[in-house]
């Protein structure tokens, strides 16, 4: 009998989400406005207890209007955490302006602050100083918000929060998306919640959220005709997708909880296995979603096992797992921008695996990724 794939992060339907698509059908509500796009960004700024939210029809999308936001111009500077998806990074090259990309530090694999601060001060001794600084909260462990946040003061650079993957996570008790001068996110099918395909972007001022939604409209002036003094895009979140996005945050909750329980399967799992460390929040103020439960598997020269032995063992089993994300600085498209740090990341992408992680995995899944991993490690 065939198995069934186990995917890495497989959408997981509420059950309300078709009522809310039957509504925008019933009532011609169908393109950008209508009630499923009001309510999912209440539903949103709600969750996040500050600022405002606009609907967007990706997360890259609202990088890139972000970006616009924050003033970044042509042959600007952006300073950008290099371990992320590239989603994080291209939006700069759409503008023109220049990526340097910075290294993570190994507690929570974010932006690492002396490699940021490095980089910010030879920067403005060049005679340029940074426009603004893309910080990520990778698999939905916060960066270090502290650190970060007191670098962007002191230079007076605004923080373009990537909170793409972390909806849900928190930092001292603040919600994640709630840090940045701008911040984002997306609801691309992987992620922890979905509206098929979209994001948003989160202002601290109705009048910063009523730009956004300008821009990602055509940026129309006040006109009974089509008139336009700036450049738009068709970036709005249409009310179809956010009648999926307002079935999903009535269950984000219980989403939360299940990927943390899968996390907790991977410690308890990996807990006798010396060579594999579950990476985890560093200590009590960072709460995180576990969008995916990633590991660093030290290579074993004796056992001859690294992180490609255990993703091959587990593609053979049809279990889908997957490095981290390869930092943008080793990317073809992006090695010929400047690069502060030291190599973190490289080693962190060289040892480290995605596992797993959906809300709807089963017993069953589980047991099939047990099975893996103790037939390799022995038990
Ligand atoms: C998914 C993701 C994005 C892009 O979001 P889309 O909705 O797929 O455009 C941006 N940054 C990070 C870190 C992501 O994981």
């Amino acid at each position: 009998m065939a198995r069934n794939k186990i995917w890495l992060s497989a959408p997981h339907m509420g059950g309300s989400e078709q009522e809310y698509i039957q509504e925008a059908f019933d009532t011609n509500w169908i393109t950008s406005m209508g009630s499923n796009l009001i309510f999912f960004e209440q539903r949103l700024e709600n969750y996040l207890g500050s600022g405002h939210v606009a609907a967007l029809n990706s997360g890259t999308a609202a990088i890139h209007l972000g970006l616009i936001l924050l003033g970044v111009e042509v042959g600007d500077v952006v300073l950008c955490q290099s371990m992320t998806f590239a989603a994080s990074a291209n939006p700069i090259l759409y503008l023109g302006a220049t990526p340097v990309f910075i290294d993570s530090e190994i507690e929570t694999w974010n932006l690492c602050p002396i490699a940021l601060e490095e980089a910010i001060i030879e920067i403005i001794a060049k005679g340029k100083k940074p426009k603004v600084i893309i910080a990520v909260h990778l698999y939905g462990i916060p960066y270090k918000i502290d650190a970060v946040r007191s670098i962007a003061d002191k230079y007076e650079i605004p923080i373009l929060e990537d909170s793409a993957e972390a909806l849900g996570s928190s930092y001292k008790g603040q919600q994640c998306g709630t840090f940045g001068d701008v911040a984002v996110f997306s609801f691309n099918g992987s992620k922890i919640i979905t509206t098929s395909g979209g994001g948003a972007i989160v202002t601290r001022s109705l009048a910063l959220k009523n730009k956004a939604v300008f821009l990602a409209t055509q940026a129309k002036d006040n006109a009974p005709h089509y008139q336009h003094s700036e450049i738009g895009y068709n970036y709005r979140m249409s009310n179809i997708c956010a009648g999926i996005g307002r079935g999903q945050m009535e269950v984000l909750e219980q989403r939360i909880a299940l990927r943390r329980e899968m996390h907790d399967f991977y410690v308890d799992l990996f807990a006798n296995i010396e060579e594999v460390k579950v990476f985890s929040v560093p200590n009590s103020d960072y709460f995180a979603n576990y969008w995916l439960t990633a590991i660093l598997i030290a290579p074993d020269v004796v056992k001859g096992i690294d992180r490609e032995v255990l993703r091959l063992a587990f593609e053979k089993a049809d279990i889908e797992s997957r490095p981290l994300w390869k930092p943008m600085h080793l990317q073809p498209i992006f090695c010929d921008y400047p690069y502060y740090g030291e190599n973190i990341a490289e080693s962190l992408f060289r040892d480290g695996l995605c596992l797993p992680s959906g809300s709807n995995l089963t017993n069953e899944d589980r047991s099939r990724i047990q099975a893996v991993v103790f037939e390799l490690f022995g038990q």
